[in-house]
């Protein structure tokens, strides 16, 4: 998929789209490429004001028109907490989510398996949505930053 959208990424781009009926505009392709770009599952709010850096004239409205469209297409999914704003993911993998009540960050689980839970007789899961809560690797060793030898300094970027 990847591959598809850096050989051709109009094309592919276009033909999502039309699957819904959606015209492909250069709106909704920047839209895309800046949920694309930075992978923190975004809130509309932080895409409109990333999207409006490249695009100035953009307004929240068209943003939202462009998200909901490739939330139709299933190019993105919403994603959302209890509390607090629908953020949204490009990532179409069955997956989890990792939310550190420390920095607020919302991080991609990889669940190979399945959600690990065992349903009853008869029932057949479709999709899941499993969120769990907790602190990311950064903030749970209590030492952000400057870590004495264990390397967190280096490892702030993975
Ligand atoms: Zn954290
Ligand atoms: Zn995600």
């Amino acid at each position: 998929m990847i591959e598809a959208i850096q050989r051709k990424p109009d094309a592919w781009l276009n033909e999502r789209l039309a699957t819904r009926g959606f015209r492909f505009t250069r709106q909704r392709e920047h839209v895309y490429a800046v949920l694309l770009r930075k992978r923190d599952h975004p809130t509309a709010e932080e895409v409109f004001i990333r999207v409006k850096h490249d695009m100035p004239g953009i307004s929240m409205a068209t943003v939202y028109n462009c998200l909901d469209a490739l939330v139709e297409c299933g190019l993105a999914r919403q994603v959302t907490l209890e509390r607090g704003a629908t953020r949204f993911c490009p990532n179409m993998r069955e997956h989890g989510h990792f939310y550190c009540g420390q920095c607020k960050s919302v991080f991609d689980i990889e669940l190979a398996d399945g959600p690990g839970v065992a349903l009853p007789k008869g029932y057949r899961a479709e999709r899941y949505d499993i969120a769990i809560h907790g602190r990311c690797a950064a903030c749970g060793n209590g030492k952000r930053g400057r870590g004495n030898g264990s390397g967190a300094a280096s490892g702030m970027a993975e």
